[in-house]
């Protein structure tokens, strides 16, 4: 199965404020329609709006999972002006999500900023986006819609590194899109050297539905939007965006895009890491995983079937990243160019047990190094590699891989999903 759509009954088919629209329906949000289910409605009582999402424990969408409300407060009580950013800058391949969001629901997230700027104080806002389509849905809601709040629209490239939230701040301020070391964090000191909420557009749509479905509020919370591929023909083979509530087992969502017969798995892009055996049992589930070794990050989730080789995947994703590394920091450039080339020289057949180790060892090491998250990604995908597959790799140092045989190497293209 291919395309959209969501697996929450009490949402699915209600005439109001869904993130995912019922099946079959591919219109997209116009300013009409957003108002005529409570969208844009006047926010008397920012506290309460804050309180609320602090009770039902929203988490940020962008990867890390931080709790929302914690963000929002400590740009609300750091001294003014403020700034608030929608960022829909989505790195990690595998994900489509939040392009989805951007170009089928701008007013939903238009709606989030607004009130992410009353809750915070900030007169400021900024939709942050590398996407054409997206930008033109933005650029038309923000012609529909009249808001009390200057909005920018700011277009970046697209890399893997561009939608970390320091990369977010340096590019609005007319720098590159490049991390920065931190501290100070973009809550400290942001755009402009204001103190700045950086956050991601399905979290701020998720702020917007619970404003206007305060009934629903624990089930918006409690609910994601998650990109499916697998391996097979083709770029995003067997893709869907699917809204689930948390708790989903991983193999209900296998099996929703057909690939229920999968062999393993590559978690939250590829920064969550590949799981082998037992990864039928995993819930999606922001704490589940990391006690699993892995991480849902932004919550795309890549199927692996049968006969596609973990070490040929994992090789593929290190050497994507070490490719995509931003080359400030010195332990990224050479600790990302070290994994792909030692993980290249196993797959081929040409490394020894010292290789091995040398993978173990820095994939302990490495993580938390770098001044963003990519090379804590490639850290992590070496180690659950080692975790769940010393079997495979035994097998590629002793006599090959069958999988493996006359696989040209890919460039990280069997990662991509194109945006439905
Ligand atoms: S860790 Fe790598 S990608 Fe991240 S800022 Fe440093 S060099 Fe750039």
């Amino acid at each position: 199965m291919t395309g959209v759509f969501s697996l929450l009954p009490e949402l699915r088919g209600a005439e109001h404020g869904l993130l995912l629209a019922p099946l079959g329906d591919d219109e997209g949000e116009d300013i009409a329609r957003y108002l005529a289910v409570g969208g844009y409605a006047p926010l008397v009582a920012p506290g309460r709006l804050l309180d609320r999402i602090a009770a039902v424990g929203l988490r940020g969408r962008g990867g890390a999972g931080f709790p929302a409300a914690v963000k929002i407060r400590a740009v609300r009580d750091a001294p003014g002006p403020r700034v608030v950013v929608a960022n829909g800058e989505e790195g990690e391949p595998g994900s489509v999500k939040d392009r989805w969001l951007l170009r089928h629901r701008p007013h939903t997230v238009l709606d989030g900023l607004r009130l992410a700027a009353a809750m915070t104080g900030a007169e400021r806002g900024c939709v942050y986006l590398s996407d054409a389509h997206a930008e033109r849905a933005v650029r038309r809601a923000l012609a529909e819609c009249s808001l009390d709040l200057r909005i920018d629209v700011v277009r970046t490239e697209h890399t893997y590194v561009a939608g970390e939230e320091s990369a977010v701040v340096r590019r609005i301020d007319g720098g590159p899109a490049l991390p920065t070391a931190k501290p100070p964090r973009p809550f400290e000191r942001g755009v402009g050297g204001a103190p700045t909420l950086v956050a991601n557009v399905e979290t701020l749509a998720r702020i917007a539905l619970m404003y206007s479905r305060p009934d629903v509020a624990d089930a918006v919370a409690g609910t994601h939007l998650v990109t499916l591929s697998g391996a097979g023909a083709g770029a995003g083979a067997g893709a869907a965006l699917v809204e689930v509530p948390a708790g989903t087992h991983l193999k209900v969502l296998a099996d929703l895009c057909g690939h229920g017969t999968a062999d393993a798995v590559v978690l939250g892009g590829l920064f969550g890491g590949l799981y082998g055996e037992g990864w039928t049992d995993l819930p999606l589930d922001h704490d589940r995983l990391l006690a699993a070794g892995g991480a849902l990050g932004c919550g795309a989730l890549h199927f692996l079937r049968p006969e596609d080789c973990p070490v040929a995947v994992a090789t593929e994703a290190v050497a994507y990243l070490a490719a995509q590394s931003a080359r400030q920091c010195g332990v990224c450039v050479s600790g990302t160019r070290a994994l792909a080339g030692t993980l290249e020289s196993v797959g081929c057949g040409e490394a020894g047990h010292e290789a091995v180790d040398k993978l173990h060892r820095w994939s302990r090491q490495l993580p938390g190094r770098g001044a963003c998250g990519l090379l804590d990604a490639a850290a992590r995908i070496v180690g659950t590699l080692l975790a769940h597959f010393p079997d495979r790799i035994d097998a590629h140092r002793r006599a090959g891989c069958p999988a493996c045989e006359g696989d040209a190497p890919e460039d990280g293209r069997r990662f991509t999903v194109p945006v439905p």
